[in-house]
């Protein structure tokens, strides 16, 4: 047996690194919320997978789905579109009437890039705003648009993007002062700093990346009232926040606003390359005048759009919005209980089954580490939840399960998300 052959020398000599260590539990197989390794030890998935695989994973449906569609037809030239697509345009315009004209791509990141530029060919102007610990992705204007990771090593970012602190309750920038009054404040800063060439907005309803920031109830009607008001749209980007997981199809049907631009990813495809941009009759309309351009490989795919009809289906059939609530209400109920027992967890928050859970100091022993800590201590005892955010302000412990997650699994979790923590801080 050869070692220089191994497993994790191969890894070693052959995979480019990207900005994270690479997990040492390595699956073989997937089923449901659990993966497993080679020799059968299993991990609870609260990650569900990269924020994508909301109906667990390996579900028999899509599976057959999947069989199904790369049997009888699977990609297409770009121009070329078939029924999988037209199908799942549709029934996502069923969930937003306003957004009805659809537009399939690959990543999210990518959808952002067309929304983006989407925004700008529809407005004539060029100028991005968005908050300050956004993810949008790392194709050259989603990554100027994201605000959190990313932006060194790769020279000048493109210029005209402007970044607004989103709020943020547990560390509020100024005791007493609302919301309201911080926006307006950020605005006139971005009015003053801009050349009057403001396109778009663009926002996650919760920003997951930076921390599972629930952006307040309001919120999203006041920054659209900014928008109208400078006559830039509102793109909402729903990666991990549409299909169900915040209890709503999509995040921003809670406050009754709709965006002008939408964009899904991960959750489309619930694990599958698939991402949707979508945008009302008005917005599309002009597109066409000023002659939209975005052309991608996979654009319209009839393969990936045929999964994503089956997820649509299945989170309508099986009432997995409604899920989440009730999940997500059993889930917090225990994070509070866990903050009640441990006095490293500073703040619980998040919505339906995207929660984050915020670390705080414990004596000498500050958040960052101690997050970092847990997180490897879950790890190791078989659970996977991601750390989103670190730094001067501690770690944030996002868990979001699948949406198909079990009471039993959920309580599972909750188990030892307990024992990581007592085994760090006691
Ligand atoms: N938007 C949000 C809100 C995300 O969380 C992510 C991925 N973390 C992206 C966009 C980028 O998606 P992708 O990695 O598929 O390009």
């Amino acid at each position: 047996n050869d070692a220089g052959s191994s497993f994790q020398s191969r890894a070693d000599r052959h995979l480019l690194r990207f900005g994270c260590d690479f997990a040492r539990f390595v699956p073989v197989r997937a089923s449901g919320c659990y993966l497993y390794d080679a020799s059968g030890a299993r991990m609870l998935d609260f990650t569900s997978g990269q924020m994508s695989a909301i109906l667990g994973h390996s579900h028999p449906e899509i599976v057959a789905t999947i069989r199904h569609a790369s049997g009888t037809l699977d990609h297409l030239y770009s121009a070329m579109i078939s029924e999988p697509v037209v199908g799942l345009a549709t029934e996502l315009a069923k969930q937003a009437p306003d957004l009805s004209k659809v537009m399939l791509l690959s990543t999210g990141g990518e959808a952002n890039e067309a929304a983006i530029k989407l925004a700008k060919t529809v407005t004539g102007k060029w100028e991005i705003v968005t908050f300050t610990r956004s993810y949008h992705g790392v194709t050259a204007g989603s990554a100027a648009a994201t605000f959190k990771v990313g932006r060194t090593g790769v020279g000048p970012m493109a210029p005209g993007y402007f970044a607004i602190p989103a709020p943020n309750a547990y560390r509020p920038r100024f005791a007493g002062v609302d919301w309201r009054r911080e926006l307006d404040d950020a605005f006139d800063q971005v009015d003053a700093q801009c050349t009057g060439n403001l396109a778009a907005f663009i926002a996650e309803p919760i920003l997951s990346s930076g921390g599972v920031i629930d952006l307040p109830l309001g919120y999203l009607a006041a920054l659209k009232a900014h928008c109208e008001a400078r006559g830039m749209l509102l793109i909402l980007d729903e990666a991990q926040t549409g299909l169900g997981r915040t209890g709503t199809m999509f995040a921003f049907q809670r406050d009754g606003v709709s965006p002008d631009i939408l964009t899904l990813s991960k959750t489309l495809g619930a694990g599958m390359a698939l991402s949707a941009v979508m945008t009302t009759e008005k917005v599309s309309a002009v597109a066409d005048d000023r002659k939209f351009f975005f052309y991608t490989t996979h654009v319209n795919d009839p393969l990936p759009a045929a999964v994503g009809l089956k997820v649509l289906e299945i989170v309508q059939r099986d009432r997995l919005a409604e899920r989440a609530v009730v999940a997500g209400e059993r889930l917090a109920a225990g994070l509070l209980r866990l903050k009640q027992r441990h006095a490293s967890i500073g703040d619980v928050r998040g919505r339906g089954l995207l929660r984050g859970i915020e670390f705080t100091n414990v004596g000498s022993r500050d958040a960052t580490s101690i997050s970092n800590a847990v997180t490897e201590a879950a790890m190791d005892i078989g659970l996977a939840a991601n750390l989103v955010r670190s730094g001067t302000s501690g770690g944030t412990m996002r868990i979001a399960p699948p949406l198909t997650v079990t009471d039993g699994e959920l309580d599972e979790g909750l188990d030892l998300l307990d024992r990581a923590i007592g085994s760090v801080v006691g």
